[in-house]
């Protein structure tokens, strides 16, 4: 339930509701607003609503992507300054009218194991901007390579960047029983081919563990030789990733599942400046 609904103007009076531990920030509302019948988020005492303080803006300059907080999905999944990775990923999320409202500001809050637009930005080394609440009261921009900030967070997310440069190749990737269903793994790759070989591979997986995170035993499978198959792929993969099962699926579907889309989306990465 939401006993108080503040919409501040100013990003200094955003981050001062928010200094209060009684309150929560709110984007699209697809996440917080959602799973109260079942007790996932009983009691959301002073929602802050976020939703016109921070940038909705999509934009490529000079080899630099950067997207808004405020962005949402239907957003990104239509930007042509984005990378067919990013817009992909975004498209994953089935639901057109949950597109149109779902943030980027709040899939990075979520941190879902299945995150959809976690995997690719972690891949492509993005970093985020975000603010937080000076001694003053002020608002402070900060800058964070993203997979610190999604192990501590803090303050409100402005904006993700990313750098595409020449000869980057990125996928995406989400496996479910249903198109609308949950997602039962997600993946992001980013890696460059030098002369044949696998160089500077990120690979990030959801559903593997309570986040969607960076897997470097994966990369190390792979980094330097030349790519395998997709069945050899699969193969070395499944027995690495561990999973538990639920009402996504068993583990053993999960492993399997998860090396499939990482073996499909190594073979058909594209280039980011494309
Ligand atoms: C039908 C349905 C389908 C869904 N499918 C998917 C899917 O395919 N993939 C997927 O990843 N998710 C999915 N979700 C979950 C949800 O839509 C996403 O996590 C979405 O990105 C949340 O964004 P939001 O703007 O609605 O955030 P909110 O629900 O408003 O907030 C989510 C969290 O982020 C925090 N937050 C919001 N903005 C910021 C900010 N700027 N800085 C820091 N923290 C912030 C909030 O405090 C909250 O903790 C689905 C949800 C529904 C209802």
């Amino acid at each position: 339930m939401v006993s108080e609904y503040l919409k501040p103007k100013t990003l200094d009076e955003a981050l001062s509701a928010l200094a209060d531990a009684a309150s929560v920030a709110l984007a699209g509302g697809t996440w917080l607003l959602v799973g109260e019948e079942h007790g996932i988020r009983p009691d959301l005492g002073r929602v802050v609503d976020v939703g016109e303080l921070v940038s909705a803006l999509v934009e490529r300059k000079d080899g630099i992507a950067r997207i808004g907080a405020g962005a949402t999905f239907q957003a990104i999944a239509d930007s042509p300054s984005l990378p067919d990775s990013v817009r992909r990923a975004a498209l994953s999320m089935a639901n057109r009218n949950t597109r149109n409202r779902a943030t980027l500001g709040g899939n990075l809050g979520a941190d879902k194991s299945c995150a959809s637009l976690v995997p690719v930005l972690l891949a492509l080394d993005a970093s985020v901007e975000y603010a937080v609440r000076s001694a003053d009261g002020k608002a402070v921009t900060k800058t964070a390579p993203l997979a610190a900030w999604l192990d501590a967070k803090e303050g409100l997310v402005l904006a993700v960047a990313f750098a595409t440069p020449p000869g980057l190749k990125s996928a995406s990737g989400r496996a479910s029983r249903t198109a609308c269903d949950v997602a039962t793994a997600t993946v992001g790759v980013a890696y460059r081919l030098e002369g044949g070989a696998v160089m500077a591979l990120k690979i990030a997986m959801g559903g593997f563990g309570p986040h969607a995170r960076r897997m470097p035993k994966l990369e190390a499978l792979f980094e330097g030789k030349a790519l395998p198959s997709k069945a050899e792929v699969e193969k070395a993969v499944e027995p690495l990733l561990g999973a538990i099962s639920d009402q996504r699926g068993s583990a053993d579907y999960k492993r399997r599942r998860g090396a499939v889309i990482l073996a499909d989306a190594l073979a058909g990465a594209t280039e980011v400046t494309a």
